[in-house]
Parts: C-alpha cells; structure tokens; sequence
C-alpha cells in the first residue's frame, strides 16, 4: 500500500527526462498530388523511419480508396454505378466519409457537395484551356449533382447513386481525413508528439517536449501579398486553409476558384482564403471548403454551431484585405510567437 504513492512520484518524475531523449524527424513524400510533410519527436532512427513509412503507406492506402483521379479507385468504381440501380457495398473509409460529407452538406444547406465532380470536371478543363466551361455542358453537368441523389445505408455499409452521370470527389475532405490517419497510425507506433501537414491540412497529436502546443503560422492570402500572419499554438487539433490565393483561373479578367458553389455551378469569384480549426482533419478540411462557398456570415454562423471549431476569414473586397473572426478563436490564436510550426 505504501509504496504506491512513492511510485507514482516516481513515474512522473522520469516523465521529463524520457521526453528529453526524444529526437525530432521529418520526412515528406508526394501524395494525393501535393506534398505531405510529417514531424515528429522518437527516441530513435530506426523507430522513427518504421513510423514513418507506416504513415505514409496508411496515406497512399486512402488515395487508392478515394482518387478521383485514378480511375481504378473505389471512389471512381462507385462513381460508375451511378444510374444502375444498385446499391453498391462500399469500405469502412469510404462510407464514413460519404457519411460525414452528407452530414455537412445538409448543415451547410447544400455548400459542401461531394458529388460537384461532374462540375469540378468541367472547371479542371476550363483551367486547361483558358476558357469558360460551355453553358449546356454546364447545365448538363449540373443535372447530376446534388448529395440528395445520394443513397447511403449506413447499417448495410452500402451506397445508392440515384441519377445517371454521377462522379464523386473528395477533394474537399480527404486529406484532412489522411492527415488524420497518419497520426493514428503514428500512435500505434507510440509516437504522440507529432504534425502531419498536407499542404494546408495540418494535424497535430501531443505538444513537442517542454511545449505547450505546435507553433502553426497562418498567412491568409500571403502570397498575393495582401494577408495578414496569424500564430496558433495548438495541441490534438487540426487547421486547414483552404483558399484560392494558390488555386485559381484567370480567364477574361475575371478569377475562379477550384472550389465550386453547388447553386450556381461557378468557381468562386471573391479572393478569400478561409482557415478553421477544429478537433480533427476530416472536420477542418471539409469545414474550410464549406465555409468559402457559404461566405463570412452564413459560414461563421456555421462554424459557432459546431461544437470545438474556429475561424478566421480574410477576403479581398476591392481591393483591401476584410477580416473576419468567430468567438473561438481566441483560445487558438497566440500574437505572441512568431516562426514556422516546430
Ligand atoms: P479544398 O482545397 O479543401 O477547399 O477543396 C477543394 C476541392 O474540393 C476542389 O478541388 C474540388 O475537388 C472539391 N470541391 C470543390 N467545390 C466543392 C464543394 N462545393 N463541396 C465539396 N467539395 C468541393
Ligand atoms: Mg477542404
């Protein structure tokens, strides 16, 4: 009996000097078309490279289930079925992001719209060849979009696409969603202080030793020059930015964004880089694509009735930066630090 509370002292005082060992790596590889960079602290090489390589085969695992650009995917199988009448028996993963994307898509009354791919579609060539996508192939297009021709049974496992021409695209959630499944799998390999950043889908476990959170710097539109740099200190969460200041088509003066409002069949038009935060990646990433078709206000008041997230919004309207903020997220912001994410 006694001896108990001695060695209870006694594993938390060998806590800190187990952390001190700790190494910190890196490693990035191409995947999903963009790089994904891990961070971490292990206490060895040979730990941290097995780790490592987990992860990433756990990520190039996803992109095999959810490519929209492979046509070999589950993803662009399923999309094939559209039309047929069949109710189609689909992965774990897949399901739970089809779920999780309808979900979102009736709390942002039709903003984030998983089955735009026919549109998305159109808007890829349009960047291609510099042109606007053609009225009637628009129409057309639009025809076969709209998460309400979604059919999912959750209990069976299946998925049902109702209308003839459907195609599907996660590009507004999956990387946030392998970001979050490179952490897990970094768990299992006991690593717990760890960032996983997708290009803009970044994820965090546990602080680095002796910190108190991950240094995140967000620079909302920077690239154009006309942002402003927010510092986040952030532990078990994840940020996303989602924006056009790096995706967007110029075609006759007027500037598109990848991302699609679902009512018009259009590319955003406003410049406006939109970063959430929330408890995880899959939440963030398809948060941050919702949030941008929805705009400042409808978008806001999405992310205040979404229990653990925050935003911050900064849009060019004519020509000067315009910055909004929801209530949460002075518990993430730190004016304080400076510096890239140690
Ligand atoms: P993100 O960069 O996370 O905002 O995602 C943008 C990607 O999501 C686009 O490249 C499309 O593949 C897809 N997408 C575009 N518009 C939408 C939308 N309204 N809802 C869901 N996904 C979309
Ligand atoms: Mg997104």
């Amino acid at each position: 009996m006694h001896a108990t509370p001695l060695l209870l002292a006694a594993a938390a005082l060998s806590a800190p000097s187990a952390d001190e060992a700790l190494e910190r790596y890196e490693f990035a590889q191409i995947h999903m078309g963009v790089p994904f960079t891990i961070r971490f602290y292990a206490p060895d090489e040979a730990s941290a490279t097995k780790a490592a390589r987990a992860a990433f085969r756990r990520i190039k695992q996803l992109n095999d289930l959810l490519s929209d650009y492979d046509p070999d995917s589950e993803l662009m199988r399923l999309s094939r079925t559209s039309g047929s009448g069949r109710a189609v028996k689909v992965s774990d993963e897949l399901l739970l992001l089809l779920s999780r994307s309808k979900d979102l898509w009736e709390k942002s009354d039709g903003a984030f719209d998983v089955t735009v791919g026919p549109v998305v579609r159109l808007w890829r060539k349009a960047r291609r060849s510099k042109r606007l996508p053609d009225p009637d192939q628009l129409a057309e297009a639009r025809r076969a979009v709209g998460s309400q021709h979604m059919r999912i049974d959750r209990e069976r496992g299946t998925v049902e696409l109702l209308q003839p021409g459907m195609r599907l695209d996660l590009g507004g959630i999956a990387q946030g969603y392998a970001a979050d499944e490179a952490l897990r799998v970094l768990k299992e390999h006991g690593i717990t202080r760890a960032l996983i950043d997708a290009s803009g889908d970044i994820v965090v476990g546990d602080a680095p030793p002796g910190r108190k959170g991950w240094r995140i710097a967000v620079a909302p539109l920077d690239q154009a020059g006309e942002g402003t740099s927010r510092n986040l200190l952030l532990s078990n969460a994840a940020v996303t930015t989602s924006g056009d200041a790096y995706q967007r088509i110029e075609i006759d003066g007027a500037r598109y964004s990848h991302i699609i409002d679902p009512q018009t069949g259009l590319g955003l038009t406003t410049p406006s880089s939109v970063t959430v935060i929330a408890p995880d990646g899959l939440t963030a990433d398809s948060l941050a694509s919702a949030v941008s078709v929805l705009g400042p206000e409808r978008g806001l008041e999405l992310i205040e009735r979404t229990a653990g997230t925050a935003a911050l919004i900064v849009r060019i309207e004519e020509d000067e930066p315009r910055v909004w903020t929801s209530k949460r997220l002075a518990q993430f912001h730190h004016p304080q630090l400076t510096g890239e994410a140690k």
